[in-house]
């Protein structure tokens, strides 16, 4: 029972008491005033009044004699209650006035003492030496009433000099009439121990990974050095297999057969489409690379940019572009955004059946901070299930001969976006065209 401090425990007995007091005056004076009119003989008022006397004794030890024996009895119950539930807890529970005045035997099996050992110790002789001091300060502080968290970890030492945790939980109560300190702990030496090395297994995973990350990005920066100069190597053998089958057919047409001309424009053909995927790995190995920063950059003069990079394809095809008025700005690197809407831009110009004229539409809006701008194309479209796959590098869902590329121009989009801290997406149905969306942070 949690008793509420100013509690009046003199309240209840003081209330019996006088409620005892008055009905006792009120029966004499009554008792006696009905004697005198019932008798009028001295010795009948005599006999009746030693009768009256009698009865009262009689009636009020009956009254002690219950008030007693059920006052014991409810106070036996509540003991009992309690031994019960103290001696088959699994925590340990003591009550301590300097010496042990109580412990159960889970006190024992945590401590390793018998409870007639501990009965003559002092709480304090458990406590380890390092944390005596903040548990009798703790201890000071709550039977003084100060505000202290009752719950706290603290070491105890065993009989055996084992040292263990335990987590205390600590009160007053009143005990053989003299406030006492009640206590109950839990052995939580394990916990700990696998708390700690759970920390420990944690901090050396980390600083692997750290360790990890730190040698892949190492041979990631030695394998992109490697592509880029072996790309640029393979230009010169390229340049030369170009110039050397231009010869053969500006020079020696006249002595080669038909046959020898077809292999020698089939050479030429390849050396520029190779020259082509070369272009495309270094402008990707680039982007990979390169470190930006980003600025805030008109879309609208990245995509005039692009657009002059295009005009020759767009001249090609006829290609008709309508571009809304205001695109706004976003925070962007102005070369990896040209490069980006120039990809997207030469695949809708590309990807529309053949003698069809490609239609472009680019139109921005802005949505809270970020800026999305939609290419849209009316060309053959793709299929759903490819809509991640094409961002990806030589992904290519058409042969060679019906559209040529080299699969790398969406992956560098991809790679561009994501350096400037932006997304990019794709709706679109198989013949219904295409609307590729970028999603940058508004500038
Ligand atoms: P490439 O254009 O060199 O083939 P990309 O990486 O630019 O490579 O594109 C990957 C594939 O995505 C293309 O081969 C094509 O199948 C598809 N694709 C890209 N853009 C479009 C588009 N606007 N319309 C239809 N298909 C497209």
């Amino acid at each position: 029972m949690v008793k509420e401090k100013g509690e009046k425990e003199w309240l209840v007995p003081f209330i019996a008491a006088t409620l005892y007091a008055v009905v006792s005056i009120f029966y004499i004076v009554f008792s006696d005033m009905l004697v005198h009119t019932l008798y009028s003989d001295p010795a009948d008022i005599t006999t009746a009044q030693t009768i009256k006397g009698w009865g009262f004794i009689l009636v009020t030890s009956l009254l002690i004699f219950f008030i007693i024996y059920f006052w014991s009895k409810k106070t036996k119950e509540s003991e009992e209650k309690f031994k019960t539930l103290a001696e088959t807890s699994p925590f340990s529970i003591f009550v301590y006035r300097e010496k042990f005045k109580y412990v159960n035997p889970a006190s024992e099996k945590l401590t390793g003492y018998s409870s007639d050992e501990l009965l003559e110790m002092d709480f304090w002789e458990v406590v380890h030496p390092d944390h005596r001091d903040m548990v009798k300060k703790r201890g000071k502080k709550r039977v003084k009433g100060e505000k202290i968290r009752p719950t706290y970890e603290f070491k105890i030492v065993r009989k055996s000099g084992e040292p263990r945790w335990i987590l205390f939980t600590g009160g007053v109560i009143h005990f053989d009439g003299k406030s006492a300190g009640l206590g109950t702990a839990l052995d939580i030496t394990d916990r700990k121990k696998t708390l700690q090395e759970l920390h420990e297994h944690k901090q050396r995973l980390e600083e692997m990974v750290e360790e990890r990350t730190k040698e892949l990005k190492f041979v990631n920066k030695e394998l992109e050095s490697f592509a880029y100069s072996i790309s640029h190597d393979l230009k010169a053998p390229l340049r030369a297999m170009e110039g050397f089958s231009n010869i053969l057919l500006e020079d020696y047409s006249d002595v080669l057969d038909e046959k020898g001309i077809e292999y020698a424009e089939r050479i030429k053909n390849s050396s520029q489409k190779m020259d082509k995927l070369i272009n495309d790995l270094l402008a990707y190995s680039r982007i990979t690379r390169e470190e930006i920063e980003l600025q805030r950059i008109k879309i609208r003069s990245a995509l005039d940019k692009a657009i002059k990079d295009l005009k020759t394809k767009i001249d090609q095809k006829d290609a008709e572009i309508e571009v809304d008025k205001d695109l706004g700005e976003v925070k962007a690197y102005e070369p990896i955004l040209v490069q980006v809407i120039s990809n997207i831009l030469s695949n809708a110009i590309k990807f529309v059946e053949d003698g069809q004229k490609p239609k472009i539409r680019i139109w921005a809006e802005k949505l809270d901070g970020k800026v999305r701008v939609m290419i849209k194309d009316e060309g053959i479209g793709i299929s759903p299930e490819y809509h991640d796959r094409i961002f990806e590098v030589f992904e290519r869902l058409h042969g060679e001969e019906t559209y040529p590329g080299t699969g790398i121009g969406l992956g560098i989009v991809k790679k561009g976006i994501e350096k400037m801290n932006g997304s990019v997406g794709v709706e679109s149905e198989s013949g219904e065209g295409s609307t590729f969306l970028i999603e940058l942070d508004a500038a």
